[in-house]
């Protein structure tokens, strides 16, 4: 098992890995656990993903003496950061399948491949699907996010069988894939893109550009059309001008249309049997079609009474606690995390705070000043990458705020080739700071 790291080393750490730039120490003591101090504090995080397997992870290597459960639902995890790569055959499936047996092996995680099914905030009790039980003194959520079914009409569970929507990775991603295989020559490849806030904003324009790349190979007489809830997208000028260089966008030839939530791009029904999204005004038959619906987050965080009417889950940035229940941290997707993204990367970033905020409160710390960081690589094609990257901190206004001039996208004319290797790069690394 890993020693102890104290807070100078772990800023080290979190810094290496590009997460939390600076936390400021204080101590006037407020102690939280039932036994009155760290020794021994039951920690239990569910859901192991980004964010679930760093909080994990973090709090054990800045205090082992904390007892830390990882519930993840499954025995192995699927990354959806990725998903779009494997799509197009640019790598295989078992590329994004990851197992968690060094976290319970170097940093003395229990690692239990249940779903939990209840918590007690009151009891601080989380009740597993089993029927076992786990008491806490402080949990930590990092669910992902749920879908909002029945939203648009027509698009519920079974429909998501019949036309992927592949927003969560693993079954979904290889149907997907199956049916882009199968396409014919002259098909239409339909992707439902939807309304803010949603999981990952570049993915859907990311996915498009991928499967554009692929038919220009193998079926170059088909097209993508994205059907946009919105009017606007994430890095869309880098989008739009490599499209244009790639993929003839906005000529008689282009492989990409998008269509704007204005221009009647917003989906409002669909017919999963004949693949038909209908729009206010219109209908389009798909060959595929991408339904990705509203999103908001994870069933437990919704079941916990830990979700607003917005249906995502109000946090304290400071520490991650829920605005709704007192010793439950919500993380990632799941959150309203102020100007963060619901990305990979902020979700790391996220679960690299709150461990830190829940070690503090754990030993009747005063937590300190967190800045988080985001950076979301995109692939245009396998060799054409484009990026956003930004810090944040809480303002003086107390919001979660980027930080003015910190950041920015990649320049228009920039080494897009180069990015397209960082970003296989930023997957091997946080893979291996989520599994290593
Ligand atoms: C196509 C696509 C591409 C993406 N690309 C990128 C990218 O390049 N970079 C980037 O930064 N982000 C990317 N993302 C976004 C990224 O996937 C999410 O932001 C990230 O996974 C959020 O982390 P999380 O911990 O909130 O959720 P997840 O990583 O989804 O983890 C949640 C886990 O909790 C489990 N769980 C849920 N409920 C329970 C329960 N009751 N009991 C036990 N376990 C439970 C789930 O099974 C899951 O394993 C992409 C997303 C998609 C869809």
């Amino acid at each position: 098992m890993k020693t102890r790291i104290d807070r100078r080393e772990f800023i080290k750490f979190a810094g290496a890995a590009g997460a939390v730039a600076g936390i400021t120490l204080s101590l006037p003591a407020c102690a939280q656990t039932k036994n009155g101090g760290a020794a021994g504090a039951k920690v239990v995080v569910i859901g192991g993903g980004y964010g679930g397997t760093i909080a994990a992870k973090y709090i054990r290597m800045m205090d082992p003496s904390i007892d830390v459960t990882l519930v993840t639902g499954e025995k192995t995890f699927t990354s959806c950061p990725m998903s779009n790569w494997v799509l197009v055959n640019m790598h295989e499936f078992e590329w994004l399948t990851h197992s968690y047996d060094k976290l319970a092996a170097n940093y003395g995680i229990t690692v239990i491949p249940e779903t939990a099914t209840k918590i007690d905030p009151e009891g601080r009790k989380i009740t597993l699907k089993s029927g076992n039980t786990l008491p806490y003194d402080r949990a930590i959520l990092s669910p992902g996010i749920g879908f909002k079914w029945g939203a648009i009409e027509g698009y519920d569970e079974e429909a998501a069988e019949l036309c992927p929507h592949a927003w969560q990775a693993g079954p979904q991603t290889k149907l997907l894939h199956q049916q882009l295989e199968a396409m014919p020559d002259g098909g239409k490849f339909i992707i439902v893109a939807p309304p803010d806030p949603f999981r990952c904003p570049p993915g859907p324009y990311e996915r498009a550009s991928l499967v554009a790349h692929y038919l220009k190979a193998n079926k170059p007489k088909s097209k993508v059309i994205i059907l946009d809830a919105k009017d606007k997208f994430s890095k869309q000028e880098l989008f739009v001008s490599g499209w244009q260089k790639l993929y003839g966008y906005e000529t008689d030839n282009s492989l990409i249309e998008w269509v704007a939530g204005s221009s009647d791009g917003k989906v409002v029904e669909v017919d999963p049997q004949r693949k038909i999204a209908v729009t206010e005004f219109d209908e389009h038959q798909a060959d595929v079609l991408n339904v990705i619906p509203p999103q908001k987050a994870g069933a437990i965080a919704e079941a916990t009474g830990l979700t607003d009417d917005t249906g995502w889950c109000p946090v304290d940035h400071k520490t991650w606690e829920s605005k709704m229940q007192p010793n439950i941290h919500v993380v990632g997707d799941a959150t309203i995390p102020g100007s963060l993204p619901k990305s990979g990367y902020a979700a790391n970033s996220e679960a690299k705070v709150c461990a830190a905020a829940v070690v503090d409160l754990l030993n009747g710390r005063e937590v300190g000043e967190p800045t988080w960081v985001n950076t979301c690589y995109s692939l245009l094609a396998p060799d054409y990458g484009i990026s956003v990257a930004m810090v944040y901190r809480i303002d003086a206004d107390g919001q979660l705020n980027s930080v003015e001039g910190a950041g920015g996208v990649s320049p228009k004319d920039g080494n897009s080739a180069a990015e397209a290797i960082y970003a296989e790069s930023w997957y091997s690394n946080i893979v291996d700071d989520m599994f290593a």
